[in-house]
């Protein structure tokens, strides 16, 4: 058989899940077990090693058919040498953890910290597979964030960078698990927003946010923006202050990287186009030199809860993203047009895959 498979496996802090993954970004079989925190750290590899052997054996892969095993892990991970350095979430300090697989599999093992691996699964196969310079941003419990730059993943030095939720955006403000204050995460995550719906609750105790949050059981971030849809005025408040936090700190990236797109996945980006539609506003109306920049798309991730898994594995694939031709170029061009600065510039700069549209 042609080698044409991968495993993806995306380690999280409360169970392990993976999949054979085709070199189109297809997952075939799936395992997955549960993180044991009664095991220390080689047990729960030594765990792992066990179910990958016994599933690459059920389905009949081996070192012929699989190329590799792509890992996506949370935490500081030390992406040459495939240790994890420190993983809070699952209390792993100085794992050589590729090294553990490989021999316990007997195939070549890669890994990257798993905000990387889903970046690299929708840039290569889902929301943001027409661009070369993407970025992403996983709302969630914190801000997970990936950066591809001329198609190559950025993850800075020992792959450590690419923290995209830990920049301040609100001086001196809320305290942040890294230490710091006023991250944008503290203010643009699922839990901030969270945290920002039991503080409105608390002072109006007549909004429907009381009956919503009952009905769903619990307040989580979904709250604010049931309430806002049903005309509640203080959901409202809640969706506007926080499209303000997330585009404020979205922004801030914009004028760093001057990406072609970026995408939002993880709990909030569900709120698909009543999200994005209102943050790509915000964006518009403030977005520096507008006129005279090309616009950045805002997309909503494609693949979701399968893009680790299929990020890590296609470490093992031809880079697909490298060499695709930047697709953007054109429309970027005809935003310009009508502008009397930059089209003469832009046209003076040759970039590959532009003449051939
Ligand atoms: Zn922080």
């Amino acid at each position: 058989m042609e080698k044409k498979l991968a495993i993806g496996v995306d380690i999280g802090g409360t169970s392990i899940k993976g999949g054979a993954v085709t070199s189109d970004g297809k997952v075939l079989d799936v395992f997955s077990l549960p993180v044991d925190k009664s095991l220390n750290q080689e047990q729960t590899i030594n765990a792992l090693i066990e179910v990958i052997n016994k599933y690459l054996k059920e389905h009949n892969y081996n070192k012929d058919n699989v190329l590799g095993i792509g890992l996506g892990v949370p935490g500081c991970i030390d992406t040459e040498n495939g240790v994890v350095t420190y993983s809070n979430n699952l209390d792993w300090y100085e794992l050589p953890i590729s090294k553990m697989i490989s021999e316990g599999t007997g195939l070549p093992v890669r890994i990257t910290n798993d905000a990387n691996a889903a970046t690299l699964g929708e840039a290569k196969f889902g929301a943001g597979k027409r661009y070369k310079n993407l970025l992403m941003f996983t709302l969630g419990t914190g801000i997970g964030g990936g950066i591809i730059i001329d198609g190559k993943l950025y993850e800075g030095h020992m792959g450590k960078g690419a923290e995209l939720g830990h920049t301040v955006i609100v001086m001196d403000g809320e305290p942040c698990t890294c230490g710091r204050r006023g991250c944008f995460e503290v203010y643009a995550s699922a839990t901030a927003l969270v945290r920002e719906t039991k503080k409105m609750m608390e002072e109006h105790k007549d909004s429907k946010l009381w009956d919503i949050t009952s009905k769903l059981g619990k307040v989580d971030a979904r709250a604010a923006f049931i309430a806002d849809r049903e005309g509640d005025p203080y959901g409202h408040i809640l969706v506007e202050n926080y499209v303000k936090y997330l585009s404020q700190g979205l922004m801030n990236y914009f004028n760093i990287f001057r990406p072609e797109a970026i995408c939002l996945s993880g709990g909030v980006a569900n709120e698909g186009d009543y999200l994005i539609s209102r943050v790509k506003k915000y964006c518009e109306e403030r977005n520096y030199g507008y006129k005279g920049t090309p616009k950045v798309e805002i997309l909503k991730s494609e693949i979701g809860y399968d893009s680790g898994k299929i990020g890590v594995a296609s470490l093992f694939f031809e880079d697909r993203v490298e060499n695709r031709p930047s697709k953007r170029l054109g429309a970027a061009k005809k935003e310009l047009e009508g502008c009397d600065t930059s089209l003469e510039t832009l046209n003076s700069i040759p970039v590959e895959g532009f003449d051939k549209e």
